[in-house]
């Protein structure tokens, strides 16, 4: 990707990003500390999308920065890739909270939070157009397939995500992070499962670019198609 491309799209990103932060369209908007927009390679052939920001998150305005996201680093590195080469955003930009003993308590945003933050996801689809998609964890995946998806039964395949874009859908780091004992084994196995399909997807030969247009020959004199 040129380096004019690459400018171009960091542009587009950072007015993206002022939109989302001027975002007030859900409560959450108004209780979140930082908008957390997303970061990245913005040529990326890879887009990590999670359910949305946790309190570190909040804290930092940027996305998995917490022990979920060591684990995505771990789960990226895997596949030899690093995290400066990805892009990581979520289906919300704001922290989902509900009150807890300690203060607010992450929660999973819900279906109008999802569709309210839609458009900063889409556009950054649009911009990125990554070859793959790695939805992490259920909510994720929902926001793409539906809220009948059931991330035990159908993860690990692909599906047409956004813009006909690859899309595979795994466990979210969180989740397996929860995991002990011989599930944690088994979560390790899965996630480990639908990573190598992944690198094996961006391993694949790039589809070649559209044909430049074929001259045509000139079908009239120097005059135009007007002449005498
Ligand atoms: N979990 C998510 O889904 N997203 C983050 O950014 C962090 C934790």
């Amino acid at each position: 990707m040129s380096l004019e491309e690459r400018a171009r799209r960091e542009r587009i990103l950072a007015r993206q990003r002022g939109a989302a932060d001027a975002c007030r369209r859900c409560q959450i908007g108004s209780e979140r500390r930082n908008n957390v927009f997303g970061e990245g390679d913005p040529c990326a052939r890879l887009m990590c999308v999670g359910e949305g920001p946790g309190e570190t998150e909040d804290l930092l305005g940027r996305p998995f920065v917490g022990r979920a996201g060591q684990l995505l680093e771990k789960m990226l590195a895997a596949i030899d890739m690093a995290r400066e080469d990805v892009y990581i955003c979520n289906t919300v930009k704001c922290r989902p909270t509900q009150p807890g003993l300690r203060g607010p308590k992450n929660r999973a945003p819900d279906a109008q939070e999802m569709a309210n933050c839609r458009s900063f996801l889409d556009e950054q689809i649009d911009l990125i157009r990554p070859t793959v998609i790695l939805a992490l964890g259920a909510p994720a995946a929902k926001s793409f397939l539906g809220k009948d998806f059931l991330i035990t039964k159908q993860r690990g395949r692909w599906y047409e995500g956004p813009l006909g874009i690859a899309l595979m859908v795994t466990f979210h780091p969180a989740y397996v992070l929860r995991q002990t004992g011989g599930e944690l084994t088994a979560a390790k196995r899965l996630v480990w499962d639908d990573l190598k399909a992944v690198r094996d997807k961006l391993a694949e030969p790039s589809p070649a670019p559209a044909a430049p247009p074929v001259e045509q020959p000139a079908l009239f004199g120097d005059e135009g198609p007007i002449g005498s």
